[in-house]
């Protein structure tokens, strides 16, 4: 059999890989297979890759692969949950950025006579596209990394005539674009060539300037859609297979995964790139008729022991808070502790809980809370009113019911847990911080409601800690 078919039955087998891993990865219960799965199929796309006859010296390929290990297994060990989004924004940064060196490697191997395309015009469109895509990845993920890291303020920075200027310079790019494709006079394409450089890279940057707060997490997930059609664009440069069926795997699931998102917050795609949403809802919370007055009612850990002492029904609902405590271990410690006492316990997850998807999941699943206590925000919502406690750990706007309610608020329209039609409702929060969305809560004045005050994780310990001296004395 001949080599090119060989290479490219092993792409097949990877792409396979990768289709059936990624289906996994949508249960729990297989997602760790479906993990492994994909990554043998991207060791076996690397191996024969390295095979390929294109690769005439392994010199600078052996000093990557033992830089990029040591980088990988450092941020493995390093990088703490929370820390997950700005990590994967700057994964996908570097995935445009690779695109984009690979795009004007090859231009340049053509422009010095290395090799001459079959179709000038097809590789010239293709080139310029890795370039564009790959570049305002590049520099749209490092700003968003500031953002997410606090290096720069997360907040959508606004100024007039920015959605104009933006798309005065996405025209001249392409303009750029077409002159380069065209072919004309060398010291030309030269010139349009690093016009479009120049200005892919300030467009990333200026793109993601008005989004802020909490849309942030769906723009991670486009730039990580770019970052894919960006080395889908490099794979037809350099005629790759896999790297084109990969680019696409990744470029529409994270297309797939931004409108879920859009779809949880009850937004559109076009609302949140380009309507400032976090700048609105500030200044809303502040001064509109949104704004939340009333009476909080704070309890202690021995109080909030004596109505769970009680409860028959529970329901905990975890949010963003319980990551950053990483309370995670404590509260199955708590749901234990309650099923020993005879209640039944649930874990009502919202679809955007937490700072990125499957946040919650993934850390219930990290201190073994069994799948079978997952209950997802459809299905909990009608046994509500059956709840005895709604214990809700750090948890802020996805339990707001102004989202339900309140026409005005920024969030109208945005599915909820309605933890406020608990009979009791227990909220473990540090102080008065607002949500993501910077957005006042209701749920926490209303008569129901109870305020556990105090990091999520010391204040659960707490309240087992009563369970258990009560159960030794
Ligand atoms: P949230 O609205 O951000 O609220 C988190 C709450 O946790 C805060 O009110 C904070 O109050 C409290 N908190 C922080 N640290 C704590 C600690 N150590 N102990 C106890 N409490 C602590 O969280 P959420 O309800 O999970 O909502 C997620 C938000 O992110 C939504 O607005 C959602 O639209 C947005 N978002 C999420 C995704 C996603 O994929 N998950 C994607 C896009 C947008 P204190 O400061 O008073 O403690």
């Amino acid at each position: 059999m001949n080599r090119e078919i060989l290479i490219n039955s092993a792409y097949i087998a990877a792409s396979i890989l990768f289709i059936v891993g990624l289906k996994m990865l949508g249960r729990q219960a297989t997602a760790r297979r479906g993990n492994l799965l994909s990554g043998v199929g991207m060791l076996i796309a690397i191996v024969v890759t390295l095979l390929d006859h294109h690769v005439i010296n392994y010199t600078w390929i052996v000093v990557g692969l033992v830089a990029g290990t040591v980088i990988g297994l450092a941020c493995a060990f390093w990088v703490r949950m929370t820390a997950m989004p700005e990590m994967v924004a700057l994964l996908n940064g570097f995935g445009g950025l690779a695109s984009l060196l690979v795009g004007a490697a090859e231009f340049l191997r053509i422009r010095i006579g290395e090799v001459t395309p079959a179709n000038p015009g097809f590789t010239a469109v293709t080139i310029f596209l890795t370039i564009l895509i790959g570049g305002v990845t590049f520099t749209g993920s490092v700003y968003a990394f500031c953002k997410l890291a606090e290096w720069l303020a997360g907040r959508p920075v606004l100024f007039r005539g920015q959605h104009g200027l933006n798309g005065l310079m996405l025209v001249a790019t392409l303009g750029a674009g077409a002159v380069f494709a065209a072919a004309g006079e060398s010291a030309t394409v030269l010139a349009a060539f690093w016009i479009f450089v120049a200005l892919a890279l300030v467009l990333g940057w200026t793109l993601v300037m008005p989004i802020g707060g909490g849309d942030m997490p769906v723009v991670i997930s486009l730039l990580n859609s770019l970052s894919g059609l960006a080395a889908c664009a490099a794979g037809f440069v350099i005629n790759n297979n896999v790297l084109i069926v990969a680019g696409c795997l990744v470029g529409t699931s994270g297309v797939i995964l931004s409108i879920i998102m859009c779809q949880a917050m009850n937004r559109t795609l076009r609302n949140v790139l380009f309507s400032g949403f976090g700048a609105k809802a500030a200044a809303a919370a502040a001064d509109g008729p949104g704004a939340v007055q009333g009476e909080l009612k704070p309890m202690s850990p021995e109080d909030a022991f004596a109505v769970l002492e009680a409860a028959r029904q529970v329901v905990v609902i975890p949010g963003y808070g319980l990551a950053v405590s990483q309370a995670q271990h404590a509260v199955r410690e708590l749901a234990e502790v309650l099923e020993r006492n005879g209640a039944e316990v649930r874990f009502a997850i919202h679809p955007v809980a937490g700072r990125m998807p499957g946040h919650m999941n993934v850390l219930l699943a990290e201190a073994n809370v069994p799948y079978e206590q997952l209950v997802e925000m459809d299905a909990i919502n009608p046994l509500m009113p059956t709840m005895d406690v709604a214990i809700v750990i750090g948890a802020n706007d996805v339990v707001n019911p102004a989202a339900a309610r309140d026409k005005t608020s920024p969030i109208y329209g945005m599915p909820i847990i309605n933890a406020h039609e608990a009979r009791t409702v227990i909220c473990l929060k540090r102080g008065k911080g607002t949500g993501f969305s910077g957005l006042e809560n209701r749920l926490f004045l209303l008569p129901n409601t109870r305020m556990l005050y105090g990091d999520a994780r010391a204040s659960l310990q707490s309240v087992v800690a009563e369970f258990k001296s009560i159960a030794a004395a």
